[in-house]
């Protein structure tokens, strides 16, 4: 057993005697169990709806965790060397894990005009940028990890590490962010930073893995590996409406059936799409 997971599941110990069982989020104390492993519960909040990890680290623990974890579990790796590097965008990123045809396809969906101004929240070494960029967008990141923010010079694009510099920059046609809101310890808090930066008529697109009952009951073995240690919380779509203003809301799934449901959306009213799907995808328009 490997030393990180011993002081995760010791830290779950410790804690469950004196740490309350409050939302990391919200900060109510009433919560239903909705899962459990061995020393760690998954709460519901009864007020907010976010699933969250009870014992939990402060958010200081976890950033040094995703630091450390990060490099633990390999994902480093992930930062490329020059030749593997250079043969994914001769490609465009084309068939990669990196791919973000499917999102480009969705701007397309949207009617988002090519030179919209796109944030990437959570841009990683700058792959996204890059592809908004080669497809006509003018695209920057944002990212909490210096070392891979720093990597996305090699790829000739900007992703910032301070969210003061996203902020002077004014607002965004787009404001996307990829499985980046289930590692933050207060997704509604991240969430209500990105509505500060959207432009009025522009987007908020995020994707993550699913939280919703709907997908629990189909693929429960699923769902229980969803969140732990990496995951401290899972969102569902109860607590995206919560924290989203207004009725222009889609969530769904990246599936063929939603992409066209999508298409005739009036983008005024909420759309339900997918909830069975492993993924979650949500499309908010600031009215
Ligand atoms: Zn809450």
């Amino acid at each position: 057993m490997d030393w990180q997971k011993l002081q995760y599941g010791l830290g779950g110990l410790l804690r469950r005697g004196y740490q309350k069982r409050c939302c990391p989020s919200c900060g109510s104390q009433a919560s239903q169990r909705v899962d459990r492993k061995v020393f760690h519960d998954l709460r519901r909040c009864v007020d907010c709806e976010l699933l969250y990890r009870w014992p939990y680290e402060t958010p200081a623990e976890m950033a040094s965790f995703y630091q450390r974890g990060y490099q633990q579990a390999g994902l480093t790796t992930d930062v490329p060397d020059a030749a593997t590097l250079n043969s994914l965008m001769a490609a465009g990123f084309r068939g990669s894990a990196k791919d973000f045809s499917r999102v480009i396809e969705l701007l397309e969906v949207l009617s988002v005009p090519r030179g919209a101004r796109i944030l990437d929240f959570g841009a990683n070494w700058g792959y996204g940028v890059w592809q908004f960029r080669q497809a006509g967008f003018s695209a920057i990141g944002y990212e909490l990890s210096r070392p891979r923010a720093g990597y996305s010079k090699n790829l000739g694009v900007e992703v910032f590490t301070d969210w003061s510099e996203i902020e002077d920059r004014g607002t965004f046609d787009v404001v996307f962010s990829s499985h980046v809101l289930e590692h933050t310890p207060d997704p509604a808090e991240a969430l209500r930073r990105k509505l500060g930066v959207v432009s009025p008529g522009g987007w908020l697109i995020a994707f993550f893995p699913s939280g919703s009952e709907v997908f629990q009951k189909s693929d429960p073995a699923a769902f229980h590996r969803r969140w732990g240690q990496v995951h401290p919380v899972v969102l569902n779509e109860k607590f995206i409406r919560k924290v989203l203003p207004g009725s222009s809301l889609a969530i769904g799934a990246y599936c063929p059936e939603d992409i066209e449901g999508l298409k005739y959306w009036d983008q005024e009213t909420a759309w339900i799409g997918t909830m069975d799907a492993n993924e979650m995808l949500i499309v908010w328009n600031h009215a």
